[in-house]
Order: C-alpha cells, then structure tokens, then sequence
C-alpha cells in the first residue's frame, strides 16, 4: 500500500456525523443470497444506516422482506452500470449474477456489471471518500495448476471462453480497485470468495449444493456432472459474512481468501447430502459444461492471521440448516 496516494476527505456525512459516529453503508447486491445475509448482520448493528441497491436479477425483494419499513433501512431499485450518487461511508459492492447459468444467460451484461458497475462504484468511493470492498471469487484461479490456491496465484483463465464473463470481469474489477487506491488513495478491500451456501439461496439457482438439496427433498435423482471428482469447499453463509465484515473493518486491502478449506468431490457431496436427507434417492451423471474447474480450494493463512478467521461451521452441520429453508420454501416436510 506504501505507493498509494494519501486517501481523500473523510466523506462529509461522516464528518458531519461526527458526535453520532453512525455509518452509512451501501450493499450493491444485497438482495441476493450473501447479500441479504449481510445486510441482516449490518442492520443488528444500532450505528448503522443500511442502503440496498439492486436490480432483482437473481436477487428478491423477499429476502429483504424483514426490513422493509424500518427507520434505518433503504431499497433502492437500481442497476450498477448506470450512476449512482448516494452518501456513505462504506461500500460492499456485491451486485453480479454468481451462479453459472446466471451469468452465462446474457455474458455481455455480466461484463458490463463487472467491469462499468465497479466503475461507477468506485467513482463514487472516490467523491464521497467511502471504503470499498469488492466480492471477488475464487474463479479468478481459473482451472487452478497449483493446490491448494493462496492469494499469491495469478490463476490460470481462458480469456475467451464461456465462464470468461465473470471469470475475466472480476479480474478487471480488481484490477480497477487497485488502480484507483494507487492513482486516486480510495480505501479498498478484496474478498475472494470460495463457494458458498446456505438458507435463501434460489432454488433453482442451478449450483451444485442448492441443486443437490432440492433433489433429494423432491425425490428427483442428484445430478453429479461428469467426472464427479472435481473438488470444491463450500462456506456456509454466516461464516462468509462474518469473514467480509472483518475484512471491511480491518486494515488490509487484500485480496484474501474467504472460504471454507474442508474439501469435496462433487461425488461425495452427492453422497452426503444423500444420507443427510434422502437415503432412498439415485445418484446419477450427466455431462458437464466447458472449462470446469478440476479442483478448487483456498488456502486462508491469510485470513486466519490478518482478520483472525476462519469458518465454525462444517458441510454436515450446515447441508441440514439449508434443507429446513428450503423445505419451507417449497413446501414440502421430512417423511416420517
Ligand atoms: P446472487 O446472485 O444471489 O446475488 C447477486 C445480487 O446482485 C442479486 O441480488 C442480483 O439481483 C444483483 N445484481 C446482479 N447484477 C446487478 C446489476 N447490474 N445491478 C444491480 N444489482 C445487480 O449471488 P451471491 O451468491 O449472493 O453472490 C454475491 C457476490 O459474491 C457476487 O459478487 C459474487 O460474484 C460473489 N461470489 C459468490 C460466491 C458464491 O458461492 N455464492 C462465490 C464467489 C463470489
Ligand atoms: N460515479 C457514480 N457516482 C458518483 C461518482 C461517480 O456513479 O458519485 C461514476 C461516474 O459516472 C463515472 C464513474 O463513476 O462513470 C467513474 O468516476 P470517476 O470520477 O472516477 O471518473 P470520471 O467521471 O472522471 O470518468
Ligand atoms: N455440479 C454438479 N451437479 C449440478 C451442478 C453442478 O455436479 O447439478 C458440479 C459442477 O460441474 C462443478 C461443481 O458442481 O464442478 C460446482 O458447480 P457450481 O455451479 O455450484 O459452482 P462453480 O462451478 O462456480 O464453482
């Protein structure tokens, strides 16, 4: 950080606040999944004003629902890519389709968000002098050559391929976040965030824990794509918010891992959420999409030591927390 400008005014609302030392936080994103989750987080703290933009492409009104009316809360109906001039003295830019088939559905878009959305949140960190964290991915690594991934790994990415539009947008999303500490002294964060799951995720969300989930409680048989031992780690989303918060609060720019290092075959997490929730269900294969990652795991020395994290909750303890959402959701109860 030593060749980064000083950083500009505290913004005015911050000065003018100054006796009350309440923040105003803006989540991009935060009617999605890890959104609403942190924006839940965020609003237990007394001292904060929380502001949601979103644009509802794969997010919902609904997970905010528990919010709507309070003093401290604001949703704002908004698409990253066009300006955006608030107040506030933070930011958590989360807004971007995650799961695959969500932004490979219209790829020129996933870019434009990545890459003009950072833009113009970072344009707006810069006059209203706010922190910034970005929610970059572990997808950044690519089809990773080295294991497991720590943050000093330029990664290894098909520039022209069909995961290319997230893949490529996050990585020039931070390298735009660097570039404006350096040029411009903005206060940045970089998450890089391994799989993560958990309770409000959508059903149909087309990732590999939600899909697995919804089968096993609708009798329908888990789809395992080919080979079936390719690995993830998956986060549960509690831990993931605690692990941005402290990130945010703290005093490195990052990037650092935030993810859960347990590490699975999609096979035998098949298996797993088999005998959790459904022992008479099938396990059968399918084809896979190009370019898979074959094995994805964060090394989080980084953020054990810097932010004092690293995730309480193992895949056994959280499959079920996520099946009672999503059972409720669909309506359908535990056989007896
Ligand atoms: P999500 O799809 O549930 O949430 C994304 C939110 O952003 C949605 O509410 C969506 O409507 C909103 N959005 C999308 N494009 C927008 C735009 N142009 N303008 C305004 N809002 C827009 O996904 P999530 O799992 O909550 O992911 C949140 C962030 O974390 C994303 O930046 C994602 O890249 C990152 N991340 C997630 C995972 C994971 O496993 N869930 C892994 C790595 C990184
Ligand atoms: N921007 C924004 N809100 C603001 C300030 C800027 O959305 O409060 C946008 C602005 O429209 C621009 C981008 O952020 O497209 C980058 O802004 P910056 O000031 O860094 O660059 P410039 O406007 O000089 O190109
Ligand atoms: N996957 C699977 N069955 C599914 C959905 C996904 O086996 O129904 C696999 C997919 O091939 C990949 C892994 O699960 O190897 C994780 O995929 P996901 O889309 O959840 O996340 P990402 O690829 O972004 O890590």
């Amino acid at each position: 950080n030593a060749s980064a400008k000083p950083p500009p005014e505290p913004s005015p609302l911050r000065k003018a606040k100054f006796f009350q030392a309440n923040m105003r936080i803006l989540v991009t994103g935060g009617a999605g999944f890890i959104g609403s989750h942190l924006v839940d987080r965020l609003m237990q703290n007394e001292k904060n004003e929380v502001i949601v933009v979103d644009n509802y492409f794969t997010g919902s009104k609904d997970n905010l629902k528990q919010w709507f009316g309070h003093p401290r809360f604001e949703l704002i109906r908004h698409d990253v890519t066009e300006p955006l001039l608030v107040e506030v003295d933070q930011i958590y830019h989360l807004a971007c389709p995650a799961s695959p088939i969500f932004y490979k559905y219209n790829p020129v878009k996933t870019i434009k968000t990545n890459v003009i959305g950072t833009l113009n949140m970072l344009g707006l960190a810069k006059r209203v002098g706010a922190r910034i964290l970005l929610t970059s991915t572990s997808e950044v690594y690519g089809d990773p050559l080295i294991h497991p991934q720590d943050e000093s790994y330029w990664g290894n990415v098909n520039p022209i391929g069909v995961r290319s539009c997230y893949d490529e947008g996050k990585r020039v999303a931070e390298t735009l976040m660097f570039d404006y500490h350096r040029q411009h002294g903005i206060e940045i964060r970089i998450a890089r965030i391994f799989n993560t799951y958990g309770p409000r995720m959508n059903i149909d969300d087309g990732r590999v824990v939600s899909n697995f989930i919804a089968q096993a409680i609708r009798d329908e048989p888990l789809t395992v794509q080919l080979p079936g031992t390719q690995t993830r780690s998956f986060c549960y989303v509690s831990d993931m918010v605690d692990g941005l918060i402290r990130l945010m609060e703290g005093d490195n720019t990052g990037p650092i891992n935030i993810g859960n290092p347990g590490e699975f075959t999609m096979l035998e997490l098949a298996e797993s959420v088999k005998e959790l929730i459904n022992p008479d269900v099938q396990i059968i294969t399918v084809e896979n999409t190009p370019d898979d990652p074959r094995q994805r795991k964060p090394d989080i020395t980084k953020a054990k030591s810097l932010l004092g994290w690293e995730p309480t909750i193992k895949l056994s303890e959280g499959i079920p927390l996520m099946e009672d959402d999503f059972r409720s959701r669909l309506g359908i109860s535990r056989k007896k």
